[in-house]
């Protein structure tokens, strides 16, 4: 049996193992400090442990337990990596680098920027594969294989991390990668609780986003524990009606746009916090005005705010990009409706940064290697 992957439970493994070796307990702290502070990528760089000791840590847990098939760097900033892991299957996570206050096109190339003023944005994975559906996206093309464990879930965070400069923080998660967060919240929501800590990587949860097709029993689960009424929820809606929202997000057959909308009431009402809600923009299926206009009438009344993400095509899928015509028609609607309306640029697609992308393009057998674009 492989040794314990030290990321599913790192306070509960450290403190098992200095109990079973006799090691005071400032040793796990220092481990704890090393991982999540000081970027630390093997034990041999934790030069405040005895080397005896690292060995005997080694023997004893795995700190990593996939493996980065894939690194590519985009211009703007964005860096995208294809792990692929040891209980089978490959996921991707991105980091993006934004210029507070500057549109994409201002940013030049990362290194010539000064690291403070920028915001840092992780986005993870939390299953392989996903088993939504929804016709437009590469990730849930061959369903899914299974869900992450918190282990693989951290350890995304931790390797992206590793990716930053020194003066570099992470400001920013969003659960917006592969597979349906909200299908796998028992492994997701201890990682989040492990990378909000003030003791390690500090992200305050008002800056984590959990993403979700929207599935009202666990929006309600959700809402109601401790830990997850502190997030920020953000509801892939993509269609104001069940109609089209039964053709584009085929689990809505099942739950229908009025339970998803009451669920995610609940949430806000609970936490306080603001909703957000995606929309993926769809040439002729989901951008015409009457669609703005019904969306208005779902919206305006909401404390919420509108993310509108223009599609980003993916091989293979016959959906387009609306025109910039369109984008403009759909926002003008909206805007004089009264909804916050934000469009999302588009960062990082010559590096197929959305979501399932990479892992579609990369044939399985590929070696590791870094590459920039
Ligand atoms: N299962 C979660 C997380 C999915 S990814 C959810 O449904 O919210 C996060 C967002 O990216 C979702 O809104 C998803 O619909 C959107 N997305 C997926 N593929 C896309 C693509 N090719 N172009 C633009 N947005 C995409």
């Amino acid at each position: 049996m492989p040794a314990p992957h030290l990321l599913d439970d790192i306070d509960a493994a450290l403190a098992a193992a200095c109990q079973r070796l006799a090691l005071p307990a400032y040793r796990a702290k220092q481990v704890r400090k090393w991982l999540l502070e000081k970027r630390a990528q093997g034990w041999d760089t934790m030069t405040d442990l005895p080397k005896a000791l690292r060995t005997q840590l080694e023997g004893e847990f795995q700190l990593w337990t996939a493996e980065v098939a894939k690194h590519t760097a985009a211009d703007d900033g964005t860096e995208k990596l294809l792990l692929q892991l040891a209980g089978g299957g490959r996921i991707e996570c991105v980091l993006l680098r934004e210029n507070i206050g500057k549109r994409a096109k201002e940013v030049e190339s990362p290194a010539s920027l000064a690291p403070e003023g920028r915001r840092r944005t992780m986005c993870i994975s939390t299953q392989v594969g996903c088993a939504m559906g929804c016709v437009f996206c590469a990730s849930g093309l061959d369903g899914v294989d299974r869900n992450l464990t918190t282990g693989e879930i951290v350890e995304q965070v931790l390797r992206l991390q590793h990716r930053l400069g020194p003066e570099e923080r992470l400001s920013h998660l969003v659960v917006m990668g592969m597979g349906e967060p909200l299908a796998n919240l028992d492994n997701l929501l201890p990682a989040l609780n492990e990378v909000s800590r003030p003791d390690g990587l500090g992200i305050s949860p008002r800056r984590i986003t959990i993403s979700t097709v929207g599935l009202p029993p666990a929006i309600r689960k959700l809402a109601r524990s401790e830990d997850g009424s502190r997030y920020r929820l953000a509801i892939s809606l993509h269609a104001p009606n069940d109609e089209l929202r039964n053709r584009i997000v085929p689990v809505n057959k099942n739950i229908g746009v009025e339970a998803v909308m009451a669920a995610a009431d609940d949430y806000y009402t609970v936490s306080g916090r603001r909703l957000t809600f995606e929309y993926v923009l769809l040439a002729e299926l989901n951008d015409q005005p009457e669609h703005a206009h019904q969306l208005v009438g779902l919206l305006k009344s909401r404390n919420a705010l509108l993310n509108v993400i223009p599609y980003n095509p993916v091989e293979g899928l016959p959906y387009r990009t609306p025109t910039m015509e369109a984008q403009q028609r759909f926002r003008t609607i909206l805007e004089t409706g009264g909804v916050e309306v934000r469009f999302r640029h588009r960062k990082g697609d010559k590096i197929n940064a959305a979501c399932g992308q990479l892992r579609r393009s990369t044939p399985p057998s590929v070696v590791p290697i870094t590459s920039n674009l």
